[in-house]
């Protein structure tokens, strides 16, 4: 695997592979990867010719307060993981290379509504600082195929929204949410868990799981399954931000007799935010 920090020799690399006419694949990460991210790697190792990851952990979607100084960097661990699933081509460009002005200057990539809703509310300026850095990579990289996980819904939802409204000349591809044994879903921010934290944590999942086994058994009382799943989380000393059953679709409101349905939740436990989320068609 090789690995490049600029994007003269990002575009160098890949103009190769282009002009032999072969199809490239890319997954955008901010590392620290465990098996959820080295999924969308086997998934774009289907897909294309050769592979293309980038890990960068993006100021710009990192709010005030938020974790960006702490964020776990470990590159060295990263590389060899990608290399060992056969990844092509590691991106890891440092913050002077994404943005070369400060940041108040960057140009910014909104994708209005959709991006202030759920985790929005939460996060503001998030989903701008997502959708810049993605829209950056993709006009580096130039990829035929980019793949991202379904652990992050609304995110997804977001770049197909970006990519159809820019008319960008790139697919774009979902892969499953990858969980731990007891169903808690991978992610960099369940190491800031300590050991109480971590055995009550897939209580996420159960409560999602559960609420679904209701809908699939007839029950349409939204609010009502909304609110004893809030209940039950914050009995268990999560603090939740949303539990709410959407139009997978829209990412409005759902509405009894829609078919096409995603349960969304994000609840803190101490200082670190969780999100998951199930779908399900009726
Ligand atoms: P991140 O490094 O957290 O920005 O995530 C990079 C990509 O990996 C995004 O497309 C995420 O949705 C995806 N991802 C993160 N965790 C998981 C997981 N547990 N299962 C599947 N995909 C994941």
């Amino acid at each position: 695997m090789k690995t490049v920090n600029t994007i003269i020799a990002l575009r160098h690399t890949i103009a190769a592979w282009r002009s032999s006419g072969e199809r490239i694949a890319f997954v955008p990460t901010m590392g620290n990867l465990h098996d959820g991210h080295l999924a969308l790697i086997d998934e774009a190792k289907k897909q294309a010719d050769h592979t293309v990851a980038s890990i960068f952990v993006n100021p710009l979607q990192f709010g005030e307060g938020e974790d960006f100084e702490t964020y776990p960097r470990t590159l060295d661990e990263d590389s060899s993981q990608l290399a060992s699933h056969g990844v092509d081509l590691l991106f890891a460009p440092p913050v002077e290379v994404m943005y070369p002005l400060a940041q108040q200057q960057q140009t910014r990539v909104e994708v209005p509504e959709v991006s202030d809703i759920l985790e929005g509310v939460f996060r503001p300026g998030f989903f701008v600082g997502v959708a810049t850095v993605v829209c950056k990579l993709f006009n580096m990289v130039q990829p035929d195929i980019a793949i991202f996980g379904e652990k992050d819904f609304q995110q997804l939802h977001i770049i197909r929204r970006m990519v159809e409204d820019l008319q960008m000349p790139v697919e774009i591809a979902a892969s499953p949410t990858v969980r731990e044994s007891d169903g808690l879903a991978m992610s960099s921010r369940n190491s800031y868990l300590d050991s109480e934290q971590r055995k009550t944590a897939p209580l996420i999942y159960r409560c999602l799981q559960q609420a679904v086994d209701v809908i699939n058994g007839g029950g349409d009382d939204y609010a009502q399954l909304e609110s004893a799943a809030i209940a039950t989380l914050e009995k268990a000393g999560f603090v939740v931000d949303y539990f709410t059953l959407r139009n997978a679709e829209t990412l409005n409101p759902a509405n009894a007799g829609e078919k096409n349905l995603v349960i969304l939740t994000a609840a803190r436990l101490g200082q670190t935010r969780l999100i998951d989320n199930l779908s399900l068609k009726l």
